[in-house]
Parts: C-alpha cells; sequence; structure tokens
C-alpha cells in the first residue's frame, strides 16, 4: 500500500493521483472518478437487461388470461375493460421485450398500446391500473389531469406526471421508463368549445397539445421534485417510449352523444340492422373514439390513444359482491383487524345488503361502502381491543341501522 499522496493510484486503471478529480479509498485500493462513472454505466445496463429478461420472464407466465385472472382476484365484474386491457398490457410489454432482442434489420416494429377508460367514477378505473402494475411489478404513478396547464401558466407542467413515477420508482430512471402512469380525470382537459377563440384554452387543449409527445415517446426533461421547472433545479432525462399510459375519465353527458350519433346511424341503415337491439341503460358500450372527439380531445390525442375500453356502472348486486368477494375486500379486512385482538367477528346477511343499500342511496359507489363500514365499526373497533374477555362479535342488522344513524355520514341526504 502506497503511503504518500503522490504515491496513490487508482486500483482499476492505475492513473495517478493527481491526474484524477477524485479517488476514493476502500479497505485495499483506491477507484477514481473516471473508473467510478464507467462502472455504474455497466451496472445500469447490466440492471436494465437483467430487468428485461424479467419482464420477458413475467410474460411467459402471463399470458392475456393469467393477467385477466388476476384482476378477476381484486377487481369485481368489468370482463370486457379486463379482458381489453389485459391484451394492451401483454402486446406492450411484449413490445419491450422485442425492442431490446430485436435482430438488427427487422422491420415489424410493434406500435405502443395506451390506453383510455370511459367510466362513471367509483367503478374501477384506478384499481385496475394499479392492480395490473402491482402484478407486473413495475413502478406505477397517479396523475390528475386537472391540474396541469400550458408551459408558462399557473399550474403545472405535463412533465411533472413523470415526477411522480420517478419518485415511485425510487428515482431509478430505468425503471421508470417501463412503468405505468394512470391520467385520471382526462375528460376535464377536453377543448373547452368547437371554436378556437382569442382566449388561449392552456388547462385544455394546451394541456391535450403538451401531453402527445410524452404519450408517443420522447425524451423529455424531468423536473425530479415535480412543480414548475426551474433553472437551478436539475433535470433527469425520461424516456418515455416504453411508459404505458392509461388514461381514464368519466366523460360526463357523452351518452348523449354516443345516442346521437347512433340515432343519425340508425337512420342510414339498412331494414336487417336496425334489429339489433340497443340497450339505453348502458350506452358506453358502445363508444368509439369520434365520440371521445364530439366530447373535446384532439384528433392527435385520440391518436396516441389507440385502446379504448369502457367501465358499466355498479349495480347492486355488484357492489355486494365487492364488498365481500375482492381478495382484499371491505369485510376480509376487518375480519383480519378484529382477528389480530384474537377477535372472531361474523354479519347477520342482510348487514351487507343494508350497506350496499346505503351506498346506492348517498350516490357514493363503491368508495361509500368503506365510509357506510366505518361508521357502522368505528365503536367496537374503539372498545373491544380493550376488553379481554370479548373473544366473539356478532353484527346484526339493528346494531348497524342503530350505529349509521348516530354517524355523520347518515346526515347525507339522499338526492
Ligand atoms: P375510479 O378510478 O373509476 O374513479 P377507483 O378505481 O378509484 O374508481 O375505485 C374506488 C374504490 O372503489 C376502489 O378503491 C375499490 O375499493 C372500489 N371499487 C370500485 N370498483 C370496483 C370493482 N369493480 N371491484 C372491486 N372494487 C371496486
Amino acid at each position: 500500500m502506497a503511503t504518500k499522496d503522490n504515491q496513490i493510484k487508482c486500483s482499476f486503471c492505475g492513473r495517478d493521483k493527481q491526474d484524477t478529480q477524485i479517488l476514493i479509498a476502500g479497505q485495499s485500493g483506491h477507484i477514481c472518478d473516471q473508473c467510478i462513472a464507467q462502472a455504474t454505466t455497466i451496472v445500469k445496463e447490466e440492471l436494465n437487461a437483467k430487468n428485461n429478461s424479467s419482464l420477458t420472464h413475467a410474460l411467459n407466465l402471463l399470458k392475456p388470461h393469467e393477467i385477466k385472472r388476476h384482476l378477476d382476484e381484486y377487481v369485481i365484474g368489468q370482463d370486457e375493460a379486463k379482458k381489453v386491457l389485459a391484451v394492451a398490457v401483454y402486446n406492450h410489454y411484449k413490445r419491450i421485450a422485442q425492442k431490446a432482442n430485436r435482430p438488427k434489420g427487422e422491420e415489424v416494429e410493434i406500435e405502443k398500446s395506451n390506453i383510455i377508460m370511459v367510466g362513471e367514477t367509483g367503478t374501477g378505473k384506478t384499481l385496475l391500473a394499479r392492480t395490473i402494475a402491482k402484478m407486473l411489478n413495475v413502478p406505477f404513478c397517479i396523475a390528475d389531469a386537472t391540474v396541469l396547464t400550458e408551459a408558462g401558466y399557473v399550474g403545472e407542467d405535463v412533465e411533472s406526471v413523470l415526477s411522480r413515477l420517478l419518485q415511485a420508482a425510487d428515482y431509478d430512471v430505468a425503471s421508470a421508463e417501463r412503468g405505468i402512469v394512470f391520467i385520471d380525470e382526462i375528460d376535464k382537459i377536453a377543448r373547452k368549445s368547437d371554436n378556437p377563440s382569442i382566449t388561449r384554452d392552456v388547462s385544455g387543449e394546451g394541456v391535450q397539445q403538451g401531453l402527445l409527445k410524452l404519450l408517443e415517446g420522447a425524451t423529455v426533461n424531468v423536473p425530479p421534485q415535480g412543480g414548475r421547472k426551474h433553472p437551478e433545479q436539475k433535470m433527469i432525462q425520461v424516456d418515455t417510449r416504453n411508459i404505458l399510459f392509461i388514461c381514464g375519465g368519466a366523460f360526463d353527458g357523452i351518452d348523449k352523444k354516443i345516442a346521437r350519433r347512433m340515432q343519425s346511424q340508425t337512420l342510414g341503415f339498412t331494414a336487417s340492422q336496425q334489429n339489433e337491439v340497443i340497450d339505453k341503460n348502458n350506452l358506453l358500450q358502445y363508444i368509439l373514439p369520434q365520440d371521445l372527439k364530439a366530447f373535446g380531445l384532439i384528433p392527435e390525442l385520440i391518436g396516441r390513444l389507440p385502446v379504448l375500453t369502457y367501465l358499466c356502472p355498479l349495480d347492486l348486486e355488484i357492489l355486494r359482491r365487492i364488498l365481500t368477494e375482492p381478495k382484499n375486500a371491505l369485510i376480509k379486512q376487518y375480519t383480519r383487524l378484529f382477528e389480530m385482538d384474537n377477535v372472531k367477528i361474523s354479519f347477520d346477511k342482510n348487514v351487507f345488503d343494508f350497506i350496499v343499500e346505503k351506498a346506492i342511496d348517498f350516490k357514493l359507489g363503491a368508495r361509500g361502502l368503506r365510509s357506510i363500514c366505518e361508521a357502522i365499526m368505528t365503536d367496537a373497533m374503539f372498545e373491544i381491543p380493550s376488553d379481554a374477555k370479548i373473544k366473539q362479535f356478532h353484527i346484526t342488522l339493528e346494531y348497524a341501522q342503530e350505529k349509521l344513524n348516530k354517524s355523520k355520514i347518515s346526515k347525507l341526504k339522499v338526492a
């Protein structure tokens, strides 16, 4: 080992200390800044290859059927959306695997399958996207389109969407570049009117324009902490070519546009086609890209979201199943919470019907199930852990009704 400063060398490349900017000492050697930079690149490339191969491996196991089966464990109903999503996700990751292993000269380049889901709020759009990301073990983030504005205006730049993904990936850029971004409330950035006016539409069409390059695939400068681009803030470059974008929105009123289109189509139909029965209660199932255009999305954006699917409204029967069936169903969660205090809970069967009916009365959808259950269970969850004698607890309909009537949520007026 060298003893004098000027005799110290990098143990990897042999550079003298004075030829390096930084020389870091280890237990039995040294490493210079240039070797560290080189080693970092090698590690990144190796990890990238490893992650790609583990994704390919996952795809070998997860065919669209398996993806749907996995979604079935967490999301009730919505079969059409699950099927469409399963295929889109499968193709997306196949595309990444193909790019990594593509022999030179192969011509077929598979295009991105970004997705747009249309459905009332609380029907499971976010849940579907989140469940897929978890299954594939890729970084996932939710971005809200309503806070975005065109660059230079008050609000967040579209690049901030990727800051969230970077945070979810612990700033591992390579991993973020294979992640999934869920952009919620995409309908809120619809063009405000069909007539281009003098006033700029900075939170509508301006944002749609801004999103185009992100969705299509580009190298984007991302502020690591989100928010506005700031001259002092060091940007991180993120390539969005392999990021899967899933957009969701309620598109209130789009059913009328669908109905109008279908009506005008029927006028031109031949007699045999007119016989098709149209389900007027769920018009979303007939949605086409042109309805999104009529709603105010620009054609370029629609073109970059080639996979379009819809979610059905949740009826009594589905809500009842949501309460008890999914892997992490609310009732299973409460049962587990009490089990941790060695208490076995049980319910009268009609308690579940009561909860579901209330959720429908309050027009809270699946989100409301949780608030109603909390209102019913809070007193028991407060008292029982301190009473070691209680080993069982049965919730009757009367108990549930009494607790709910006492709670704040019951003050919600039925619309
Ligand atoms: P959206 O994104 O469509 O507004 P979410 O996916 O956030 O709705 O759903 C809100 C909550 O409602 C979820 O956390 C989930 O617990 C429940 N939920 C909604 N739809 C379903 C469903 N089809 N199956 C199971 N749970 C659901």
